[in-house]
């Protein structure tokens, strides 16, 4: 476990490649096109792991991403979101871990509304159990748009040990919205977990729009 508060102290010699970072509509490289992602219909929580940072689901299922294989890790929560767009946060980001056979890492990020109760995160939150992990069957196949939008950029991991060459895929159009009580209930149990944006330095973002 680490301590969201004293983010400075934590180990980084890395450097000009980090996240999160603040997405800008207007700097971006812009396509008009959607963000080259395609999930199959076996997208699956099976287990879910209080790590105390975060919920952390393992699962499976397959996606294409920019024409490459991949494969579902693990999803968990950010409270508020890790990225912010034009400056601005929002109450939730999931992050949806993949990776393919050459040690390649995608995650795939969902920018959450505040809205109506989710059913699926319902479900999470009803299966919390604070030290023990708990076996789960939700499918989450509905989570990635089938015509997603967002940025796509090269960056790291935001949690230690924020190894770089991460590729970043950030949804803006996900259906999934957070009810106040949801979010509550996150913020009771995790108070804050969000790493502070990064610069970008000499990066090319690219918006999918
Ligand atoms: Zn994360």
């Amino acid at each position: 476990m680490f301590n969201y508060d004293n983010q400075n102290g934590w180990p980084n010699k890395l450097g000009h490649y980090q996240s999160p970072i603040d997405l800008s509509s207007t700097d971006s490289i812009n396509y008009d096109d959607n963000l080259a992602i395609s999930s199959d219909m076996y997208y699956q929580l099976t287990e879910e792991i209080n790590d105390g940072n975060t919920i952390r689901l393992l699962g499976h299922g397959n996606a294409t991403i920019f024409n490459r294989k991949f494969t579902f890790q693990q999803l968990h929560f950010h409270l508020p979101s890790e990225h912010t767009i034009d400056g601005k946060t929002h109450p939730l980001e999931i992050h949806l871990v993949h990776t393919n056979e050459i040690g390649q890492t995608v995650v795939v990020a969902i920018m959450v509304n505040k809205g109506n109760s989710n059913p699926d995160i319902q479900s999470i939150i009803n299966h919390f159990n604070n030290n023990v992990e708990q076996p789960v069957n939700i499918s989450t196949n509905q989570w990635i748009p089938s015509l997603a939008k967002g940025f796509h950029y090269l960056g790291s991991l935001t949690t230690p040990p924020l190894t770089e060459g991460v590729e970043w895929l950030v949804i803006t159009n996900a259906a999934i919205t957070v009810s106040e009580s949801q979010l509550q209930w996150f913020h009771n149990n995790f108070k804050h977990n969000n790493r502070k944006t990064q610069p970008l330095f000499e990066r090319k973002v690219e918006l999918y729009k």
